[in-house]
């Protein structure tokens, strides 16, 4: 008998459920999750709370603003997540934190290739560290600014691994290509019509020479980074980093 195929699945624990899929349920990601591509459960935080409240916050202990998410309730949250006999148990669980490790193009990567993550989604002035310590979440940052939850962090974490699944973008060589990939920022693109505004496409990409074309992607790829991402550029010239070329057929899908 053939082994059941466990898709990818992202687990986000949340206090707005119902924020889910949004986006997700659109375009690219959408489809395949409605095929079947991937798979995805929001849980409410809340239905670990044990009052009659359905308390999930409390004050900051030593005092100060706001309220911070309990430690039993949400452990208890990611157990309940966790116990389902078909969550695999080495999955990464992350926790969408403004200091948290910046999220970054590979990182996605071995998201992608994984079994898919647990996500929890803060709130308030955040949450009580010793359930991150208990629980092994490792803390994660989509930027150097504040949101009011991790929801839309979330969202942007699961979007970026559920593009490279496989059989989710249109052409493989997609992701291969794009920004980030080879610690390069992408070159610029064209389409039709040949002449906007009087700004017309530069010559060489009509030129059907793949060969220069390929040339050319690679300087502009390069130059991009020079100019805008000092960081990325030096981190290619580092010893350690990948020197490998872009391929020849350039496609972007
Ligand atoms: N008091 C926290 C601090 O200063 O670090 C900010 C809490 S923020 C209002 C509420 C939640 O939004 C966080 O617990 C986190 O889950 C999420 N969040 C906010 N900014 C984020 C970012 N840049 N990356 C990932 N998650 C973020």
């Amino acid at each position: 008998m053939a082994a059941e195929i466990i898709p990818w699945r992202a687990t986000v624990l949340t206090l707005f459920p119902e924020m889910f899929p949004g986006p997700l349920g659109a375009s690219l990601a959408g489809k395949a999750l409605a095929s079947g591509l991937w798979a995805l459960e929001a849980r409410d935080i809340r239905d670990s709370a044990t009052d009659r409240h359905r308390s999930v916050d409390d004050t900051p202990a030593g005092g100060g603003p706001g309220m911070v998410l309990r430690a039993d309730v949400l452990a208890a949250a990611i157990d309940a997540a966790d116990s389902a006999a078909d969550r695999p148990r080495d999955r990464p669980r992350l926790l969408m934190s403004p200091r948290g490790r910046p999220l970054t193009q590979s990182w996605v990567r071995e998201l992608a290739a994984g079994p898919g993550p647990l996500i929890v989604c803060g709130r308030f002035e955040g949450i009580d560290q010793r359930v991150i310590e208990a629980r092994r979440l490792e803390e994660v940052s989509i930027g150097d600014y504040v949101l009011s939850g991790g929801e839309i962090a979330a969202f942007a974490v699961i979007d970026a691994c559920v593009r490279l699944l496989p059989g989710v973008m249109g052409k493989p060589a997609s992701g291969a290509e794009e920004s980030f990939s080879e610690g390069l920022l992408e070159y610029p693109q064209y389409t039709r019509p040949q002449d906007f505004e009087g700004r017309t496409i530069p010559e060489i990409l009509l030129s059907g020479d793949h060969a220069k074309i390929a040339a050319w992607r690679q300087a502009e790829a390069e130059a991009l980074t020079r100019a805008r991402r000092p960081d990325l550029w030096a981190a290619r010239q580092a010893p350690s980093a990948p020197r490998q070329k872009r391929p020849k057929n350039t496609t972007e899908g």
